[in-house]
């Protein structure tokens, strides 16, 4: 029988130590988040941040940009942010518009702001061991595993998926020379040849392709962990507005070979909200760059 990773369970008990420091601090943490476009995956994972700082007491800042904001404007604005003494970290909701290049843009947030983690210097940081923000999905996924005193060193962790955001700093987090990490890593992704003989291999696997219900039973092995980051939109019967939510996992048929999983909704997903909270805080304490 497998045991259910509760999102929820860890981020509300995080949140709440969350706010407990929060009103602890003279000055309340502020975030802001620029969202352009109208992309509504965009906005709902938007809105979900600002409602989880009002739960917290962080204060939030949400600037809107239509979908034709120029890439000139947006790098504007940002400028802006980076001025601005009031506001601790900001967030660039991604994808951006095709118009505007996403690397120029995450280059233009000075990295004390970065609450993303998604900075070359940040990155860069998280590899060299260095003090940081790190990514907050791949954050959210370590802080799991520490919640469910899941062992992984020594074990073998296959992680699917090599973006900038997810898979390639999930890599390094799960090789760190720390006791809640330790794990002998492999990282696959679109070009892997037999994805399945190392997936069959690992003692943890996180996926984070974008494929939905891709990683089936029979690419996992007995026992295994397996840490689900995919969100696929798929068309549905079963709900109002004719589409649902799903991992990249194929739930039904994978959980019961596992020790631990985690569900789509209610994984990895919320934990991804907390994580950036909790670099907002550092970015207020000035913990990582005074
Ligand atoms: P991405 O599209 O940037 O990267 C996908 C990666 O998967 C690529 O590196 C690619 O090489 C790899 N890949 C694609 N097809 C593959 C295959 N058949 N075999 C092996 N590897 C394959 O995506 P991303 O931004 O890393 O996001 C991945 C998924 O995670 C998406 O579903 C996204 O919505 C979701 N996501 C969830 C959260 C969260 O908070 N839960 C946060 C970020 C992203």
């Amino acid at each position: 029988m497998y045991t259910l990773i509760s999102g929820k369970e860890v981020s509300e008990k995080i949140l709440e130590e969350i706010k407990q420091e929060v009103a602890t601090l003279k000055k309340k943490p502020h975030l802001a988040a620029i969202l352009v476009g109208e992309d509504p995956a965009s906005q709902t994972y938007v809105n979900s941040k600002i409602k989880a700082c009002e739960r917290v007491g962080i204060t939030s800042t949400l600037v809107k940009l239509r979908d034709e904001t120029t890439e000139d404007i947006l790098l504007q604005k940002i400028e802006e942010l980076n001025l601005n003494a009031d506001i601790d970290g900001y967030i660039v909701q991604l994808p951006l518009p095709k118009h505007i290049s996403e690397q120029k843009i995450i280059e233009t947030i000075h990295p004390a702001k970065d609450v993303d983690g998604f900075h070359p210097i940040n990155i860069g940081k998280l590899v060299l061991n260095l003090p940081t923000y790190i990514s907050a999905t791949p954050y959210g996924i370590v802080q799991l595993l520490q919640h469910y005193n899941i062992v992984t060193q020594g074990k073998h962790c296959v992680v699917i998926g090599r973006s900038n955001i997810v898979g390639t700093p999930m890599s390094i987090l799960m090789g760190k020379n720390n006791a809640h990490a330790n794990c002998t890593v492999t990282l696959c992704h679109s070009k892997t040849e037999n994805l399945s003989q190392y997936t069959l291999q690992a003692d943890i696997v996180i996926a984070a392709m974008g494929k939905a219900h891709f990683v089936k039973a029979d690419m996992i092995k007995e026992g295994a962990v397996v840490i689900d980051v995919g969100i696929n939109r798929v068309p549905s019967t079963e709900t109002k507005s004719g589409f649902k939510l799903v991992g990249d996992v194929d739930f039904i048929q994978v959980a019961p070979k596992c020790s631990y999983i985690t569900p789509v909704p209610g994984g990895v997903g919320l934990m991804t909200i907390v994580s950036l909270l909790k670099n907002t805080l550092l970015a207020a304490k000035k913990e990582i760059y005074s």
